[in-house]
């Protein structure tokens, strides 16, 4: 064991109820660090191509990052990865809460589970114990039920990462819970969990790996804590309302705020979450609205995207929460419409079941959300599978029986909660047909149907449009877990928070729809992204300042990393993830839907007239990261490639 991990993970392999614990060696964590680079690292060594997502040779592993559970702020992050299910390649979600901290404090730096139960199982990890269980008692509850059954029975102190109802049912926009609403969503990993007969995690642990430098690492969190003592002044809390009222000047006048000042952002997370900035995106044109077609601020126009943003929906806050060492807390628990309570929907999920359906009605919305946060389901592949239903039914392209059992229509609150309702159940019918997203759901209509399945390799696309910001349309169509916004670039902010990494290849800032160089500036900043993920911190941190991660890394394991070393864990992480889909024969990057691309263009709005040339970028990332394109498995160079 070296410093800053324990050098350690579990192994359960749940066909034959074997539990081992495996030691590895120090020069992996130095070349892969933790989480999803740990992850590639060992699923592309032992598991064997062609393993079916749901069959027992895929292996579901659960990481904590490098830095996970230690004091460091935002350090609260877990990764699950597997084979997906819904793409067929690479499958990640990442995840905040409280499980990835214990995880790592019952003495591991991952969890690998292959095999299949006969029956259903949960996984009780107690220090140095761990054993299965029978979960026959669990099995059809939904994740708070669950949750709050194995607390009852195994103590408080107790951390559950558990399938819903969606997982049992092998839904393939389904996920893996913590936490009663903490979602580790994408790529229908709670469906290799369900196939498992694997409902629950539940650990106990608060032990930490020694650090290398204690003092250094206390020095370098206490001087970043700085930043975030001060209270939100009376001024701060009210900027988003203000700023939301300016909105229409600010289109008006072509002006696209990309931040501010870190002390209103950070004032803003902790007053808001991302609930903040629904009506400004929308506003902006990079919400997507009525399935891709509609235009934000005509179609959903302030006065209905305000009934979703800011103080709207912080008005329903019970308490504020966060994730472990979280200096911000940017959750809440809110008082949902019947009265008892659940989780604060975030942007992606309160555009989702909003603009995207026309739907203003927030506490439609919130439903939604308990409901998906209960079954398990991703609310962003929810709302967009809602949002084909919607457009399918009014485009005649719905069988007669699909047709007939719900009145689907645009803004219609209640019908949209009944809807994601029989997804989560996966009842027969509308709920059955849309439970494995809309890939699957345009398949079993006409060609004519495709074009409105809003998805990059059977991904649902999240709620930020390429048009507003090409990164994010390159990002979609090139990650090897493809479809997802926390493998983008979301603006200009995160370009400049990156910008230092460029300064290094001599490479500037590029202008939004300057084609080539942010293809190249992608190629830089993705794979520091992924090895930034691969600690185990929380994205919205590199909106708040640029947290000391290198000097937190080097104090917790007496490395010496600096920012180019960074930057070859990062591409190497990269690379694996992009091996392990060649090997599986997927594409080196995934078609986008017309809409996505402006194709044709919008005709009025903030991004009027713009249709990306993707291709420009796709091959400048690809050259960047040093991949030819046309290359097909085996790649014969793949130890050349991998730095
Ligand atoms: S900012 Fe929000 S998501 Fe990130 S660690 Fe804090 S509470 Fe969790």
């Amino acid at each position: 064991m070296g410093y800053g991990f324990w050098g350690k993970v579990l192994w359960v392999n749940l066909t034959n109820g074997e539990i081992w614990e495996e030691e590895l060696p120090e020069s992996l964590y130095r070349r892969f660090l933790g989480g999803y680079g740990l992850g590639v690292a060992i699923l592309f060594q032992r598991m064997e191509a062609g393993a079916e997502p749901l069959g027992p040779k895929n292996i579901l592993a659960f990481l904590p990052g490098l830095l996970t559970g230690s004091n460091a702020p935002f350090s609260g992050r877990f990764m699950v990865v597997a084979r997906s299910p819904l793409t067929g390649g690479w499958g990640e979600a990442n995840c905040g809460g409280n499980f990835g901290p214990a995880l790592r404090g019952a003495g591991y730096d991952g969890l690998f589970v292959t095999g299949m139960a006969e029956r259903p199982v949960y996984l009780y990890i107690d220090g140095n114990r761990a054993e299965l269980r029978d979960a026959a008692e669990l099995w059809g509850m939904d994740t708070v039920e669950t949750e709050k059954a194995l607390r009852e029975k195994l103590g408080t102190d107790i951390r559950v990462a558990c399938i819903g109802p969606a997982g049992e049912s092998l839904s393939l926009i389904s996920g893996i819970v913590n936490d009663g609403g903490r979602i580790a969503a994408r790529c229908g990993l709670g469906a290799v969990m369900g196939a498992k007969r694997l409902k629950a995690i539940a650990v106990r642990g608060k032990a930490r790996p020694p650090l290398a430098d204690p003092e250094a690492f206390k020095r370098a969190t206490a001087s970043y804590r700085e930043l975030f003592r001060r209270r939100p002044s009376y001024w701060s809390s009210r900027i988003p309302g203000l700023f939301r009222r300016l909105l229409p000047f600010l289109r008006r006048f072509g002006i696209r705020p990309s931040g501010g000042p870190v002390q209103m952002v950070i004032d803003s997370f902790r007053i808001y979450g991302t609930a903040a900035g629904t009506a400004m995106l929308v506003e902006l044109g990079d919400t997507p609205v009525r399935n891709w077609l509609g235009i934000g601020f005509r179609d959903f126009p302030l006065e209905k995207s305000s009934k979703l943003s800011d103080e709207s929906v912080i008005r329903h806050n019970i308490r504020s929460y966060g994730c472990h060492s979280c200096p911000v807390a940017c959750g809440a628990i809110v008082r949902l419409p019947d009265g008892s309570s659940g989780h604060k929907p975030e942007y992606e999920t309160l555009a989702a079941f909003g603009p995207l359906l026309l739907n203003d009605d927030l506490e439609s919305v919130m439903l939604c959300n308990e409901i998906c946060n209960r079954a398990g389901l991703d609310t962003i592949s929810t709302g967009v599978a809602v949002a084909f239903a919607i457009e399918a039914r009014e485009r005649g392209w719905l069988p007669k029986e699909l047709s007939e059992e719900l009145p689907l229509a645009w803004g219609d609150g209640k019908v949209i909660v009944e809807l994601v309702r029989r997804i989560a159940r996966r009842e027969p019918g509308l709920g059955n047909w849309l439970a494995d997203g809309v890939k699957r759901a345009a398949e079993l209509l006409g060609e004519e149907a495709q074009e409105a399945a809003m998805h990059a390799g059977g991904q649902e696309l999240p709620m930020h449009r390429g048009l507003y910001e090409p990164a994010v349309a390159l990002g979609y169509a090139v990650d090897p877990a493809p479809g997802r916004h926390t493998a983008t670039l979301s603006g200009l902010t995160e370009l400049k928070a990156y910008s230092r990494y460029l300064a290094l290849r001599g490479i500037k800032l590029p202008g939004r729809y300057e084609y080539a160089p942010k293809g190249q500036a992608f190629g830089i900043i993705i794979p520091i992204i992924r090895a930034y993920d691969s600690l185990g911190l929380c994205h919205f941190a590199l909106q708040m300042g640029e947290p000391p991660f290198l000097a937190w890394l080097n104090a917790a394991t007496g490395w010496d990393f600096d920012e180019e070393e960074f930057l070859k864990v990062g591409k190497r992480i990269q690379i694996m993830r992009h091996a392990f889909n060649a090997r599986e024969g997927l594409p080196m990057h995934f078609p986008l839907p017309a809409r996505e691309l402006g194709k044709p263009p919008q005709e009025i709005g903030p991004v009027a007239g713009i249709t990306l040339d993707l291709e420009t970028m796709v091959a400048n990332y690809f050259a960047t990261i040093g991949l030819d394109l046309a290359a097909r498995w085996p790649w014969p160079e793949i130890s050349d490639l991998i730095p």
